[in-house]
């Protein structure tokens, strides 16, 4: 008996190495066998056995070798990225978008189509035939797909694979199990802020805070490498937090919330359309650039907060975001009035806002949970 567990305690440690081993590797890109063993303090047979290990499973592969300084060359180890895949899906009103990334995180496909939301089951069915086509037209084998990490514009719970509630797509406590055995590959869900906060600050090695300035404020909180959620998921509610005393009226029934001064719904009023009014506002047309300035201060103000409270980045992202870039000077000169207490604003940051980001971040936690424990 005593033997049995003494076995079962060796299995168990050898495999935890080379989870160790495979994520050390995945994280710094490149690294020799020498610099795994000094880093995870492991002796030089158990690296070598893992990485043996590792490389017939075709996960790790020698990518080159580094110069020499006497001796033998060490050799370059990296992660092979096509030996794994994850998906990501981002479901929109009208649209969802598809991407897939590698074990190396690489954005390797992507696709956009359009499928109106419903709640029927029809829906479910064609969000799975869409998505086995998208895998086919990859050419990747089943067995290489991690997964498939979905994300979902509101409030979701991960552990039921459900989506609370959605303002966007008016729903409540949808099931993401049915579409779970349709597609027939193991799914994961995420509200779409996280999704796109994750692709923002992963990998880094730094925390960060994500405002989304979107038809609503969203935010996430990305600490210890991991999001920060709150008790039942409360956390980052960044849109209601109060910037005016007896303000605007807002969305949650208060008043004077980050939202009905930051989203993109309260820039526009009755504009049609992001692109055009920045456009407008970027050629001083009358009305446009006041209302920009007075946005702007409102969005500085709110970074401001966020940046006392946390003491991280602060990253801008969101459908109007994106266009913050161009007025990144006035945006400048407004967070510099209200924070007294910073040297410079490199805390602040505009992101990467491309549209498949929240795809992309759901997709990028399966391969980090593929590191963390799935080997
Ligand atoms: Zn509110």
């Amino acid at each position: 008996m005593e033997k049995k567990d003494e076995k079962k305690e060796n299995r168990e440690i050898r495999y935890k190495n080379r989870m160790r081993i495979a994520r050390t590797i995945a994280e710094a890109g490149a690294i020799s066998k020498n610099e795994i063993g000094v880093r995870l303090g492991l002796s030089m047979p158990t690296v070598l056995q893992c990485v043996k290990e590792l490389k017939e499973d075709g996960i790790v592969m020698e990518s080159g070798e580094y110069g020499s300084t006497g001796g033998r060359k060490a050799k370059v180890l990296s992660i092979a990225g096509d030996a794994g895949f994850a998906a990501g899906m981002d479901i929109t009103k009208s649209h969802i978008a598809f991407v897939l990334v590698n074990l190396n995180k690489e954005l390797v496909k992507k696709a956009r189509i359009r499928l109106p939301f419903s709640k029927e089951y029809s829906y479910y069915e064609g969000m799975g035939d869409w998505l086995r086509v998208f895998l086919e037209q990859s050419g990747e084998g089943k067995e290489k797909i991690l997964g498939v990490g979905i994300s979902l514009p509101g409030i979701v719970d991960q552990g039921e694979k459900l989506l609370v509630s959605s303002q966007a797509l008016g729903v409540e406590n949808m099931s993401f199990k049915q579409f779970e055995r349709i597609a027939g590959y193991p799914c994961q869900v995420e509200s779409d802020v996280n999704g796109a906060a994750y692709a923002e600050f992963y990998g880094e090695g730094r925390d960060g805070v994500y405002l989304a300035l979107d038809d609503t404020v969203e935010g996430a909180v990305f600490m210890d490498g991991a999001l920060y959620g709150g008790d039942s998921r409360k956390g980052a509610r960044f849109g209601h937090m109060k910037l005016e005393r007896d303000g605007r009226r807002c969305r949650c029934g208060g008043r004077g919330c980050v939202d009905a001064y930051c989203s993109s719904q309260a820039l526009l009023g009755e504009d049609p359309g992001l692109e055009v009014f920045f456009k407008k506002a970027e050629a001083g047309e009358q009305g446009y650039k006041a209302r920009l300035d007075e946005y702007l201060e409102y969005v500085a103000a709110a970074s401001v907060n966020l940046r006392m409270a946390f003491g991280c980045d602060v990253v801008l992202g969101g459908k109007a975001g994106k266009y913050l870039k161009g007025f990144r000077r006035e945006l400048d000169r407004k967070v510099e009035k209200y924070d007294q207490l910073d040297l410079d604003l490199s805390f602040l940051r505009i992101g990467k806002c491309q549209p498949e980001m929240s795809a992309y971040g759901a997709a990028l936690k399966l391969v980090d949970g593929f590191f963390g424990e799935g080997l």
